[in-house]
């Protein structure tokens, strides 16, 4: 794939795509850089859609559109249903370890009566282990639902399903999710990591948000690191899991389709 492409969004044919079992899954490695040797401890799913002429539709321009239109529910579900079936897969093949993979689950779909019902069928079909699955929630989905969300969260949990609070720092009222939600990991959002290790506020922000994950017994993984000089500062100051280009950018798998 060559790159993005600018062009307007239409809900109809996202829709047409997707049924057509056009979209696919691109994942992204996360790495425990807490040992001497960096390891992949697991993978990102990210949605993509491609077009004929080789570029591709970023999913910050159709999930906004999925939303919408309501197809982000079924698109959530194929998600999970996808890397499930590649961990099972990856089962059958003989890999060895333990492996996990994180889906990003809309505002949205957190908020759906039947949600953590449908992880469970999925996870039952495919006969993953639920502790290798992680779900990615924004605060913004946190903040947006009530009840019902709290409910899925609460049932997931119990499934032994893991949360991570995604784009951490940048949502209203982050501390209070921290002592509101049953989270194992937090996510800090690119926007801090960025500037790192020169601009003080960052790493100010950043060291103090490691320091009090770890006080709560939560993961950190620090997103979009590019360069070695911001992993082994972040590695300094205790942050275990790293994702970003410096280690991988998103990647094709298998093929992924729907159906498939
Ligand atoms: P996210 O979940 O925070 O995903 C991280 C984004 O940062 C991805 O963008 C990834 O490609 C990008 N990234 C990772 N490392 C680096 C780096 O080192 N440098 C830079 N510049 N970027 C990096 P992507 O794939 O375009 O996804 C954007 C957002 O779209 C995701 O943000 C997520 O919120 C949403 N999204 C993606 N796939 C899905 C999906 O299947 N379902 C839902 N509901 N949302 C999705
Ligand atoms: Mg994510
Ligand atoms: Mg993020």
């Amino acid at each position: 794939m060559s790159g993005t492409t600018a062009r307007p969004v239409e809900a109809v044919e996202l829709t047409r795509a997707f049924e057509k079992g056009d979209l696919m899954l691109h994942y992204q490695p996360q790495v425990d850089v807490s040992h001497r040797w960096p390891k992949i401890v697991g993978y990102e799913a990210l949605a993509r859609w491609p077009l004929s002429d080789g570029n591709f539709i970023s999913p910050d321009r159709f999930i906004p559109v999925a939303e919408a239109s309501g197809i982000v529910t079924a698109l959530d579900i194929w998600v999970i249903e996808t890397v499930c079936k590649e961990m099972a897969h990856a089962r059958t093949k003989g890999a060895s370890g333990r492996l996990n993979m994180s889906a990003n689950v809309s505002a949205q779909h957190f908020g759906e009566a039947q949600f953590a019902q449908s992880v469970a069928d999925i996870l039952e079909k495919t006969g993953v282990d639920p502790g290798c699955l992680t779900l990615e929630i924004t605060e913004r989905a946190v903040l947006a639902k009530g009840d019902l969300t709290m409910r899925n969260i609460l049932d997931l949990r119990e499934m032994g399903v893991s949360l991570t609070l995604d784009d951490f720092g940048t949502g209203y009222s982050s501390l209070f999710h921290l002592k509101c939600l049953p989270v194992q990991e937090v996510k800090l959002d690119r926007s801090f990591i960025t500037d790192l290790p020169h601009q003080a506020r960052d790493a100010a922000i950043v060291s103090a948000t490691i320091k009090l994950a770890s006080e709560l017994g939560l993961r950190v993984v620090a997103e979009g690191v590019e360069r070695a000089s911001q992993a082994s500062w972040l590695r300094t100051n205790g942050c275990q899991i790293i994702q970003g280009f410096l280690y991988g950018r998103p990647a094709a798998r298998r093929h992924h389709q729907r159906g498939a």
